[in-house]
């Protein structure tokens, strides 16, 4: 007798005895009946074309209609099924033939089913993967929405707290123009400068929480112009100057090449920059320890690099210092103090450095061996710079036309 044949006697039993090991324990399909016994009318076709992949379709389907607490289990589901069919063809066959018959049966299915439980794994697989891939989706979305509503939150109250803060302002220097006029009141003065320290702290915190809005939506304009990287650091230098001092700390630059040439950078958002990182090492560095400014010309780039001897930063924070309120460590000790030891800021510092830096075409990231603060390991930041020879403002370039053929400064 054919395989077909045999196929043909055993279908009722099979068909049966699938529908019952199926719906054990799980409430019934109602298409459960017509799936089975598609299964099982294109495992005859695969038979009698000898082409197992007559199954495929069947089996993508299911694979396609896994419920998502399938797709979340840790077994495979389909080749489960498969499997199943499989012991139900065994025992039908075994019950219904006889041995020679269940022989041969068995011999024409084998490659059926070693095709379909290759295929269940591979469409089980294919779901499980976009099942993921659309969940990271919906997670990355939302995830977006929140750093967006995190901008549009700073954006609002940065312009929100800037007219009141200017109210403030006027009124003081007006209060303190007054009262130095009519008396000599020292106490007063005093108490007015402390206001005014206040008010210009807050100023400061309120530019960077816009320079952070500008940055997130790409806003941030940069007016190029012909720098000395040398003349910009000495600026900055003498800025520093008494904190530097006051911290008993000591500030070296080694003059690399490219020190003194002249690039087009927007110098204002460049000394933004510096300003931000060696204050971040003047915070970060114990009294008594150094910061060096060192770097390289590089193809294309100027690199130059900012090392301190200070607390280090942990491998699995160096990526995190560089994002909005990219803090680490103890928040308490947070807005403590623009140049105080470990006087931490609100965490905005590096995300608008990395932005400026980002802008220009370059890149920014920290190397350090980790956070200690007994051993203290240091940190070494590094900036990327391209080297414009001149402004890609075309009307500014004829302007400084004879600056960039100019012989180094000084
Ligand atoms: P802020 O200084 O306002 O906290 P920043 O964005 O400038 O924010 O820095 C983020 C964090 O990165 C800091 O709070 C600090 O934990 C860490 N950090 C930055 N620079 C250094 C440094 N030179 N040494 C050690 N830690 C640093």
């Amino acid at each position: 007798m054919s395989e077909l044949k045999l196929l043909e006697i055993i279908r009722p039993i099979w068909i049966n005895r699938a529908v019952q090991t199926l719906a054990k324990g799980v409430s019934t399909r109602e298409d459960l009946l017509g799936q089975i016994e598609n299964f099982y009318n294109l495992m005859f076709q695969a038979i009698e074309t000898g082409d197992p992949s007559w199954l495929d379709s069947v089996l993508s389907g299911w694979a396609s209609s896994l419920t998502q607490t399938d797709l979340e289990s840790p077994s495979s589901i389909l080749t489960q099924l498969v499997n199943e069919f499989f012991e139900v063809t065994l025992t039908v066959c075994q019950e219904t033939l006889d041995e020679v018959q269940a022989m041969r049966l068995l011999r024409a299915l084998l490659p059926c089913f070693s095709h379909a439980y290759e295929k269940a794994a591979q469409f089980e697989i294919q779901a499980r993967v976009s099942y993921v891939s659309q969940q990271l989706n919906q997670a990355q979305q939302v995830a977006e929405r929140l750093d967006r509503s995190k901008s549009d939150f700073i954006a609002i109250a940065a312009h929100e707290l800037r007219t009141p803060l200017t109210l403030i302002e006027g009124y003081t220097s007006m209060l303190g123009e007054n009262i130095r006029q009519e008396q000599n009141n020292s106490n007063v003065t005093i108490l007015l400068e402390g206001i005014q320290n206040g008010v210009g702290r807050l100023q400061s915190i309120i530019n960077d929480m816009i320079d952070v809005s500008m940055i997130d939506n790409n806003l941030l304009k940069l007016h190029y112009q012909p720098v000395w990287l040398n003349q910009l650091l000495t600026i900055l230098i003498s800025e520093l100057e008494s904190t530097l001092q006051e911290r008993k700390l000591s500030l070296e630059i080694i003059a690399f090449p490219g020190y003194n040439e002249v690039i087009f950078v927007d110098p204002e958002r460049i000394m933004q920059v510096f300003r931000n990182i060696l204050s971040n090492a003047i915070k970060f560095t114990p009294d008594g320890g150094k910061i060096q400014i060192n770097g390289r010309k590089l193809s294309g780039f100027i690199e130059v690099t900012v090392s301190d001897t200070g607390i280090g930063i942990d491998p699995e924070d160096q990526t995190l210092i560089f994002e909005k309120f990219g803090r680490v460590g103890n928040s308490a000790l947070h807005s403590s103090g623009k140049t105080k030891f470990k006087g931490g800021g609100p965490g905005l510092g590096l995300h608008i450095a990395k932005g400026i830096i980002e802008t220009h075409g370059g890149a920014i990231w920290v190397e350090s061996p980790g956070y200690d603060e007994i051993r203290c390991p240091g940190s070494t930041f590094h900036i990327l710079l391209p080297i414009q020879a001149e402004t890609p403002d075309q009307k500014l370039a004829r302007l400084y036309e004879t600056l960039s053929k100019r012989q180094p400064a000084q």
